[in-house]
């Protein structure tokens, strides 16, 4: 995806979750943002709302990129969660890799246990649109 600020070391990666074509159900490469960014796999009711929480405590970029970016094309994709969760667990079995970041209620649906897996705080930007991978 496109790198942002705090990738320009190149120990860092963000990609889209995996997703299939909501009419076939079949999986895609494809993601509803065309950026990969900004159109979330929010949490239900029950589950923790980590950019709530972030948002009512000041930080006003934790949802920025879904503030600014079109939903439209939302509704036309289904979250694959098992395909996702897969490779997580992927990325957590390399030992070159040292964390990953997924949004806390992800976490939690998808039963993931590695220790790798962190919350990034709320100083960074929300994770239920992309995975965060990296060395350190
Ligand atoms: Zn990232």
């Amino acid at each position: 995806m496109f790198p942002h600020l705090s990738h320009n070391d190149g120990q860092k990666l963000d990609l889209a979750f995996c997703y299939k074509i909501k009419t076939t159900l079949i999986a895609t490469n494809e993601a509803p943002s065309p950026i990969g960014y900004g159109i979330c796999e929010e949490p239900t009711t029950a589950e923790k709302n980590t950019a709530e929480f972030c948002s009512q405590r000041g930080y006003w970029q934790y949802s920025f990129l879904k503030s600014v970016m079109p939903q439209g094309r939302k509704d036309d994709f289904v979250f694959y969660g098992e395909k996702t969760k897969c490779l997580v667990e992927l990325f957590c079995q390399d030992n070159r890799i040292g964390k990953v970041f997924i949004e806390p209620h992800l976490k939690l649906r998808l039963q993931l246990t590695n220790s790798k897996i962190r919350f990034h705080g709320c100083q960074a930007v929300r994770h239920d649109d992309h995975i965060h991978v990296q060395l350190n």
